[in-house]
């Protein structure tokens, strides 16, 4: 059995990933964490996520649910991270990051903690987006700089950051493939009189709207032609049910940062 943690438990992805960990005969929630939980006093986190009691009620307090977690799965906000990942790490219990929007720093800082922890990080934990990952990389290989990148996302009108976490990863892959840098070679967005696009560039442009749980197209356009490459997803299921397939790589996996990628075996090489 994996005893489990969630922090940002009262949210959208946090009530999906209790439900499906109290379906899971290998997994039990332990700790419900979530910054509201003052407001959520007494309150059965089962109950909450539309499910049956579970006996576990919120906290704001990680350190409290610590002792009795294996593994810690954070879909929350990136401004108590590193906190908590180190306090993970010093009670000896693996993390699985879902959060978006941390800052490079932020990133760098992790990679440092997973030399003496257990850390999966993705910024989309479905099987479905990891396989575009793979196929945007093949394309990009493929078709070369000859083609135009643009990048598309659509998320509900609740996302706080943009671009996604998931759009910044095929930008990165893209990138990584076409010796450009991310950073400073990504063109968010176009206004007024920019004049043409140069080769060295790829496009990223968010859309917010409604209830779309996330949409990623890459486009690849060239004279005559274009390759597009989609996901739609329409349950936040696909990505707690990876999430909870990580915790269960990463309970019995050495100390090191991993990916979605690894979880599902499906890296691959330039
Ligand atoms: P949400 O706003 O519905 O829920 C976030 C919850 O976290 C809220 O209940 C909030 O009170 C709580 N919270 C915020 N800061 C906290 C903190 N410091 N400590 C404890 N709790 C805190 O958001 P959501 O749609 O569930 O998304 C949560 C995060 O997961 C976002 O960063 C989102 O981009 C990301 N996400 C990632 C994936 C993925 O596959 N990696 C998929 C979906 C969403």
């Amino acid at each position: 059995m994996t005893n489990i943690t969630i922090i940002g438990a009262a949210g959208r992805m946090g009530r999906r990933l209790i439900a499906l960990t109290a379906e899971d005969p290998e997994l039990q929630l332990v700790g419900a964490v979530d910054a509201f939980a003052d407001k959520l006093r007494d309150v059965d986190a089962g109950l909450h996520a539309g499910v049956s009691e579970l006996g576990v009620t919120f906290t704001t307090s990680l350190d409290a649910v610590l002792p009795k977690t294996h593994v810690v799965i954070d879909f929350s906000a990136p401004t108590q991270t590193v906190n908590y990942v180190r306090s993970a790490f010093a009670a000896g219990a693996a993390y699985v990051l879902g959060t978006t929007g941390m800052s490079q720093d932020t990133r760098d800082e992790l990679a440092i903690l997973a030399r003496g922890g257990r850390l999966v990080a993705a910024s989309n934990f479905s099987i479905g987006v990891n396989t575009l990952f793979v196929l945007v990389e093949q394309a990009a290989r493929i078709l070369g700089e000859s083609y135009d990148v643009e990048i598309i996302e659509m998320h509900h009108n609740q996302k706080k950051d943009a671009p996604s976490g998931t759009a910044e990863t095929l930008g990165e892959l893209v990138a990584g493939m076409l010796d450009l840098d991310y950073v400073t070679d990504t063109r968010h967005g176009r206004h007024g009189l920019v004049g043409a696009r140069t080769k060295r560039e790829i496009g990223m442009h968010s859309l917010r709207g409604g209830d779309v749980v996330g949409d990623h197209t890459v486009i690849f356009a060239t004279g005559g032609e274009r390759v597009e490459l989609s996901h739609k997803a329409s349950s936040r299921d696909t990505f707690a049910a990876g999430a909870l397939r990580a915790a269960k790589f990463v309970v019995g996996a050495e100390p090191g940062m991993y990916d979605m990628r690894d979880v599902l075996g499906l890296r691959t090489g330039k």
